[in-house]
């Protein structure tokens, strides 16, 4: 298969610069992909069909929008933003990016098995990485026009993510002529009813975060599987008769599948209940009918960071969900995990476990809200687990007997049931649990 771009062909950008063509790569329905030299680097070009671009309302609006969001810069790195934009070649055109490296492997391949995290503590942090994107793509005043599984890469051994197809990111209520795909779509824009901003970002998010931690689309139950796909039912699937597979409501028209979704179902009624109400809250029929209180970035990086912590290893490698903090059975191996000691903040407790960590937004602090602050680690020559201050601030302690101590960065404190230190003005006691 080849592009109609032939190698060797040298491209002006609206930089000054110019790129050369140097293999062609792959196409979808919208663009062909393209490996070019730019400044002396191997770059990737994408390089938009007529077909698209002409579907599109305003081609002058979305190739304006490219040359803002290139002048202004990525949000953070999670976006494979476009770097450079080429002049018009007769009716098209095309903008640079990075490769994306090998080891990613888009959500799609993930959804269909192809690919597996190893751990679901993993897909916890990928699920982390992914809310604080749109939170800094948010914090710039952007949204996303179009979004889809596909854009998602996941390198699964590091848990890194890249967030691709930047070209569709707007201003908030800005009309550049796309409208996404309506899987992912929040349903007031599937209705043709809002143009995206924050609110249907959240949506969008919100099922892009399900997928990962329940490995289905949450508004794809039973009903779904029952008729024959028309623009009608996908107008109504996610549109006008939107429901959520796990909505307690009994007349729920659309409950999950016993046997299709059987996974889905089953971690679903392993999850914390905290968990389960932020999702029952972002897809109940008031989200989705009358867009009130979807949640926001912070309070899903809250409840994410809180199930993190609460996840435990078994020694059979088992992961096990723990409950108010408590010493539970594993439900592979039967053993009891022992959670000797606890850490209370403000609003929770979590368990102290050597893979333990506490974030800023754990603290009720929401800048860098996924910077940690402390972590759980033992020492090397008896192994006792000790807290390990990772700020770069000295923290005020006192002892069980209420000496006052100071905790220099760097510095561990040891686990010792009645401790008091202070992180952020926000008090953290340990505690002996009473097993
Ligand atoms: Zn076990």
């Amino acid at each position: 298969m080849d592009g109609t771009l032939t190698v060797g062909t040298k491209i002006n950008t609206t930089s000054n610069d110019v790129l050369t063509v140097k293999e062609f790569l792959a196409e979808d329905d919208e663009s062909e992909l393209y490996k070019v030299t730019y400044q002396g680097e191997e770059k990737a070009l994408k390089w938009y069909k007529k077909s698209f671009l002409y579907s599109n309302k305003d081609i002058q609006a979305f190739y304006e929008n490219l040359k803002t969001n290139i002048n202004n810069g990525k949000p953070s790195n999670e976006f494979l933003w476009p770097i450079a934009l080429t002049e018009f070649d007769g009716d098209t055109f095309g903008y640079i990016m990075d490769i994306i490296p090998s080891e990613y492997r888009t959500l799609s391949e993930f959804m269909i098995g192809r690919v597996n995290f190893n751990s679901y503590r993993k897909r916890i942090d990928a699920c982390l990485y992914i809310v604080n994107a749109f939170k800094n793509l948010h914090d710039k005043g952007l949204n996303y026009q179009d979004l889809d599984a596909c854009e998602f890469w996941i390198n699964p051994e590091k848990i890194k993510i890249l967030i691709s197809e930047c070209d569709k990111i707007a201003q908030s209520d800005k009309e550049i002529g796309i409208l996404g795909k309506p899987r992912y779509l929040a349903p007031e824009v599937v209705l043709g009813k809002a143009k995206p901003n924050n609110q249907t970002d959240r949506f969008s998010m919100a099922i892009i975060l399900y997928i990962i931690l329940c490995y289905n689309h949450p508004l794809e139950g039973k009903r779904s599987l029952e008729s024959a796909i028309s623009a009608d039912l996908i107008s109504k699937s996610y549109g006008s008769e939107a429901y959520f597979m796990m909505d307690p409501d009994p007349n729920n028209p659309n409950k999950p599948s016993e046997t299709i979704h059987k996974n889905s179902i089953a971690i679903w009624n392993r999850l914390p209940n905290y968990v389960k109400e932020i999702f029952l809250k972002v897809f109940s029929q008031d989200s989705i009918k009358n867009q009130i209180d979807r949640p926001l970035e912070i309070d899903w990086l809250k409840i994410l960071t809180r199930f993190r912590s609460d996840i435990v290893n078994c020694s059979c490698g088992n992961e096990v969900f723990t409950k108010n903090v408590e010493s539970c059975k594993c439900e592979n191996c039967n053993n009891t995990i022992q959670i000797p000691f606890k850490l209370c903040l403000s609003d929770y407790a979590i368990p102290v476990t050597k893979t333990s960590r506490i974030y800023k937004c754990q603290l009720n602090n929401t800048d860098n809200a996924l910077a940690p602050v402390a972590s759980v680690v033992p020492t090397k020559d008896t192994g006792k687990l000790h807290i390990w201050n990772k700020t770069k601030d000295t923290w005020d302690a006192k002892t069980p007997s209420g000496k006052s101590k100071t905790v220099a960065p760097e510095s561990k404190i040891p686990l010792k049931s009645g401790i008091i230190f202070t992180v952020n003005g926000q008090e953290i006691k340990i505690e002996a649990n009473k097993n």
